[in-house]
């Protein structure tokens, strides 16, 4: 039973908008580009939190807490910062609504204009560098690993819900360390944490990059990134880890003594996901039918749905099920016994598969006489019969095997949808059938410019681990040392 998708194949676009709608991860709100996250996408950005949460604190940081407002002065501070957030930041200019003594409701109080107009964060780099300044005076103070879950606001015109809405929830790293070596290796462990995350919990495979100047963060010296590839084709930028040099140090005076004595500039990064990797799970794994969730992440990983008629069939199934129930719940995994008697199984079936639940078992009176039950992946949506006895950890191996194929038919769709091109005629060719695009490029941003206006592909990045080849640019034929990842993006 379909609940009437689109096809990925037909308006993949559409398909996205209504799985979203459909399995109640989130709608438009009243606030254009703004997203209300209904409970069960909320109950997964959860997981997502939990287990990156996890993972910042293994690596040393603590969580803190800095304001939504920033002075306008705060922002202007870094040059670069303020010319890259400008365009999109929102101002807060007054602080009191008043009856409209014309009759019009509500109006701004025009006496109420604030001294300095705040700025609505789009990121916390300026009101935190303003705060380090007085927790670090010497080397003692560092390093300095702080992070923040908060939500940010950028005033993007075009806007999709999780992919790149106006206001999003994210968290960022805000480090600080003694010396630029140290600052490099912070920006690069946490890219791996962001790498591992992804491919390990969101069985999301991606490549590990580097930005080109045009696509760096404002204020950054360097920008890393993952990139992933949706069913689609199109590449979507799934975390960014930065190396701010001394910038932001310089523009807010935050200075240490080092071992011998002397005054010295610290060296920062910063690091963010957001709750586009919602819109990521989604894009990558997801089908005609509903949600593919992978086990890690999924709110309920198994439903087990009985098939009776009457109290005296559900509670004999309920008999065999509860110590099932008891089982899987010592092993950690979250399980739902779907008792409701008032929807049909088929209509349950069609909804868990909606919703992305990793594993169906159904359980009728035949089943409690041979002892068996049948099985149903939502992955690859084969079914199987399957003894009761030893169920729970043959559920539990199930889990992990549906994790690892997730993952593994991801991985295998970019293997496939990946192309090396050498010429300006491939490459115009290729870049309509959507993938990545391997190709050489004269490092030059004009070159990068004038690709991105006659194919709407960008550098993804320049992959961390490509070797050294050398060629020759495919816009422009002058040298190059190594291919980049050209692609369509979100
Ligand atoms: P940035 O601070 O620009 O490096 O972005 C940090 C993270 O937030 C990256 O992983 C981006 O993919 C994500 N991000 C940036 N803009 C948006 C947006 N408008 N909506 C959702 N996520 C975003």
């Amino acid at each position: 039973m379909s609940k009437g998708l689109p096809k990925r194949s037909e308006n993949y676009s559409e398909w996205y908008n209504e799985l979203v709608k459909k399995a109640d991860l989130a709608e438009n709100s009243a606030v254009r580009g703004c997203m209300v996250i209904k409970p069960y996408g909320f109950s997964i950005w959860e997981k997502m939190q939990r287990a990156l949460d996890d993972m910042f604190k293994e690596t040393g940081h603590s969580n803190a807490y800095f304001p939504l407002f920033i002075p306008k002065s705060f922002l202007s501070k870094e040059a670069s910062h303020v010319e890259g957030f400008a365009k999109e930041c929102a101002v807060v200019t007054h602080y009191r609504l008043i009856n409209d003594p014309n009759g019009n409701g509500v109006i701004v109080d025009p006496d109420a204009k604030l001294e300095e107009e705040l700025i609505v964060r789009p990121t916390s780099e300026t009101v935190i560098w303003n705060t380090y300044k007085s927790w670090i005076q010497s080397y003692r103070d560092l390093p300095l690993l702080i992070n923040q879950w908060a939500n940010v606001v950028r005033w993007e015109m075009r806007t999709r819900i999780f992919l790149r809405t106006a206001e999003f929830l994210w968290q960022e790293g805000h480090t600080a360390h003694a010396t630029k070596v140290e600052a490099e290796e912070e920006t690069a462990r946490m890219l791996d944490v962001y790498a591992t995350f992804a491919e390990e919990w969101m069985a999301l495979p991606v490549v590990k990059g580097q930005k080109t100047a045009n696509e760096r963060f404002a204020g950054a010296e360097d920008t890393l990134c993952i990139e992933a590839m949706m069913q689609d084709g199109k590449a979507l930028q799934a975390g960014t880890s930065h190396f701010l040099g001394q910038n932001f140090a310089k523009a807010f005076d935050v200075k240490f003594q080092d071992k011998s004595g002397a005054l010295e500039y610290v060296w920062g990064t910063s690091w963010g996901v957001s709750t586009r990797l919602m819109g990521a799970l989604i894009m990558a794994h997801s089908d005609d039918l509903g949600l593919v969730l992978p086990p890690k992440l999924a709110p309920i990983q198994v439903v087990i749905v009985p098939i009776f008629k009457g109290d005296e069939q559900l509670e004999q199934i309920s008999e065999k099920i509860n110590p099932i129930l008891k089982e899987l719940k010592s092993k950690g995994i979250s399980v739902k016994f779907d008792k409701d008697d008032q929807a049909r199984p088929g209509w349950k079936f069609a909804e868990y598969e909606l919703k992305g639940v990793p594993v169906r078992v159904a359980v009728g009176m035949r089943d409690l006489e041979s002892g068996t039950v049948e099985v149903a992946r939502r992955d690859n949506l084969s079914k199987e019969i399957v003894s009761i006895e030893g169920i729970a950890q043959y559920l539990e191996n199930l889990l992990n095997d549906i994790q690892e194929n997730i993952y593994k038919k991801a991985l295998d769709f970019r293997t496939e949808n990946t192309f090396e091109v050498n010429t300006w005629d491939e490459f115009t060719a290729k870049i309509e059938e959507g993938g990545f695009l391997m190709a050489h490029w004269d490092g030059t941003s004009e070159t990068e410019e004038k690709i991105k206006e006659l194919t709407k592909a960008t550098i993804r990045c320049i992959p961390l681990n490509s070797k050294s080849e050398a060629g020759v640019c495919v816009l422009t034929g002058k040298p190059s040392e190594g291919r980049v990842i050209f692609a369509r993006a979100y």
